[in-house]
């Protein structure tokens, strides 16, 4: 399979996947000939941001400091901000500076209304093409993962979840966490595949070998995601780019049949 070829939306995002569709320097370092592990983020990824889903998880955050440390939610989202990027994660930040218990907080930040996330039978259908195994790997807990999962209708094609918590709460992008979730999920890192919306989250894949694909989200809280908009290509460690994974998954799928 080689990368896809189909159309963006205008702005960054489709600006990337039309780079990706030209056989840029990126796109055409690695393909996915010898991909068998499909491995993919959950929020904002596998669901679009659009639906404003993980902006709840955000400020849950935010109110979650704001209550363990008795201060006004302003300061409690300047806090959560720098600990996420300072640390990685917000959660990094709490255990190693306010040592809390992480499922706690992993409950009350995703006790979540999913009612804006609908059904995705498109996505369903594109992740059922896909030849091999399927895994969400996500920086959140394995119940939040299971309910946007099932929610999207995507979660019995799912072979299994690697959560924060099976990762010894080490969090992406620290590439001991990657070590840990391939060596759990024994995944072969040359034949698998990483999606992903937080551009540093793909580094370490890179490095392991996998095939890296950026999802573009309009929900860009980090730096790193906001260098985004000053990329003239693909950087060495993202392969492919795309604004509609749907759209992208469907297209390899249509290439391989
Ligand atoms: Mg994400």
């Amino acid at each position: 399979m080689s990368a896809p070829r189909h159309d963006g939306r205008d702005g960054v995002g489709g600006t990337l996947a039309a780079q990706s569709a030209a056989g840029d320097e990126g796109a055409s370092r690695r393909g996915f000939d010898s991909t068998r592990v499909w491995i993919f983020d959950l929020d904002n990824t596998l669901y679009p941001s659009a639906c404003n889903l993980f902006a709840e998880v955000d400020w849950r955050m935010a109110s979650f400091i704001a209550e363990l440390l008795s201060i006004p939610l302003e300061h409690a989202r300047y806090l959560q901000k720098r600990y996420y990027h300072d640390y990685g994660t917000t959660l990094t930040g709490l255990i190693k500076l306010h040592k809390i218990d992480p499922h706690r907080f992993l409950e009350y930040v995703h006790d979540i209304d999913l009612t804006p996330l609908t059904e995705a039978p498109d996505l369903a259908r594109s992740l059922a093409a896909l030849p091999g195994r399927r895994i969400i790997y996500t920086n959140g807990s394995r119940r939040h993962a299971e309910r946007v999962a099932e929610k999207l209708g995507v979660l019995h094609l799912m072979e299994d979840i690697c959560d924060i918590a099976a990762c010894d709460f080490i969090a992406k992008p620290s590439p001991d966490a990657f070590k840990r979730m391939v060596e759990r999920h024994g995944v072969p890192a040359r034949e698998a595949a990483m999606f992903e919306d937080m551009p540093h989250n793909l580094e370490a894949p890179h490095t392991l070998g996998m095939t890296t694909v950026l999802v573009h989200s309009d929900y860009m809280d980090h730096p790193a995601q906001q260098k985004i908009r000053t990329w003239r290509k693909l950087p060495e460690h993202i392969h492919h780019a795309t604004d509609d994974l749907t759209a992208f998954l469907a297209a390899l799928s249509a290439e391989n049949s």
